[in-house]
């Protein structure tokens, strides 16, 4: 018998996009923090992901893109992986996906599962820890995409909705209502258990998110998609900084890390109730940096600390992964590249959240809002 043919999906866009130059950097480094891999072929750009392949590239003012898959579901999916970060890091240039190819109509997102809040707990004052339970659930458990998006199911909902994508590669809302959705480190996974944990920093001007954190009960819904974001690297000398939002993911990094490695553990906290017990090598030095009443995302802490690190005089056995307010990020960011020079690779580091914007304000900003200067 001939080998059954396996049905291609594929659609491309020419998008409009006079200032694509300057973009193509920060677009590229987006794509590749949402688990998708990127070889340069020429003028191209080949993309992997979980979803299919994918082709990108700039030419005469345009951005044109490509995507194959095998199923019509990844074929909106894998639109969505490049359309999300591509909007979001030139929400200023209002682009317009016009994509051309095969025909798909709205299809579930092919990532999503189902979480159901089965246990909370206040590790302190500040952080509350939701165990959520789900099915299938080991797409999750990645050291290398440490992060999540998360969907707020309101209170009670008898009839969950979740979203679904449209062949333009965005969101479609059922009935227009839209759920507030933030994005959150997991803690901890067990997929044969059906366990994920999520630690929330609970913080005074409680935004959809947090809300929903404080008033979480059993039984309680949300859904997720990803994961995404890069992991920790193999070194020998690591400098992990974060404030509440960054401790989940320095957590989970330390327990992780083998017992030879140096380096330094900096949290920012509000005060010394705030403190959790780390399982860590005993070669990298936790430093909590108390607040002292001052408001999150206002003080230098974080920067003060990083600029304390003697760091080995070959940095190619050396990582840094953080995450934290935006102005701190930034100042963080331009010390590891003007005076450390940390090379790119070297680091894993993301704006967790920004003082005055919420984050809906934070993508409508754009690349301004998230990136460092
Ligand atoms: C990659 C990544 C991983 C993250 N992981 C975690 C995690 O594991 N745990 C966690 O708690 N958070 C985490 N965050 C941060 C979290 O997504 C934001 O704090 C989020 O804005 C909270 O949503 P919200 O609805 O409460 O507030 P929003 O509606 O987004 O914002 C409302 C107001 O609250 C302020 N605000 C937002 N967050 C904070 C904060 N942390 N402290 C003080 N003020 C704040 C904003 O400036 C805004 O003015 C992560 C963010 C990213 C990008």
């Amino acid at each position: 018998m001939p080998p059954r043919q396996i049905r291609r999906y594929a659609a491309s866009a020419a998008v409009a996009f006079p200032g694509v130059d300057a973009f193509l950097d920060p677009i590229l480094a987006s794509i590749a923090t949402h688990d998708m891999t990127i070889m340069r072929s020429g003028g191209r750009f080949e993309i992997g992901s979980p979803y299919g392949t994918a082709r990108l590239e700039a030419r005469s003012r345009q951005l044109l893109l490509s995507v194959e898959t095998d199923s019509p579901d990844a074929l909106n999916r894998l639109k969505h992986a490049l359309v999300g970060p591509i909007s979001f890091i030139a929400a200023s240039e209002k682009l317009e996906f016009a994509w051309t190819g095969d025909e798909t109509g709205l299809t579930p997102l092919e990532d999503l599962r189902v979480l159901r809040v089965r246990d909370t707990t206040h590790l302190t004052p500040c952080i509350r820890r939701i165990v959520f339970e789900g099915e299938d659930l080991s797409r999750f458990d990645r050291d290398d995409q440490l992060h999540c998006r998360l969907i707020f199911q309101p209170k009670g909902e008898a009839s969950p909705q979740w979203p679904a994508l449209n062949e333009r590669g965005h969101i479609h809302w059922p009935g227009q209502r839209k759920l507030a959705t933030r994005v959150y480190t997991i803690r901890a996974i067990d997929p044969a258990k059906g366990e994920i944990t999520i630690d929330f920093a609970l913080h005074g001007r409680a935004g959809p998110a947090t809300r929903w954190a404080v008033d979480a009960s059993p039984g309680d819904l949300a859904g997720i998609v990803g994961p995404a974001a890069d992991g920790p690297r193999p070194a020998r000398f690591y400098v992990l900084a974060g404030d509440e939002t960054g401790l989940p993911g320095i957590a989970r990094i330390l327990e992780k890390l083998d017992g030879g490695v140096h380096g330094f553990a900096f949290i920012e906290i509000d005060g010394p109730g705030e403190k959790l017990p780390l399982v860590r090598p005993t070669g990298i030095e936790v430093r909590w940096l108390d607040r002292n009443g001052a408001e999150p995302g206002t003080t230098t802490l974080l920067i003060d600390a990083v600029r304390s690190v003697v760091w080995p005089s070959d940095l190619s056995h050396s990582f840094f992964w953080g995450g934290c307010e935006h102005a701190a990020f930034r100042q963080i960011h331009r010390h590891l590249r003007t005076e450390i020079r940390l090379p790119r690779e070297r680091q894993v580091f993301y704006s967790h959240w920004h003082r005055s914007l919420s984050e809906e304000q934070i993508v409508a900003a754009g690349a301004e809002a998230y990136l460092p200067d």
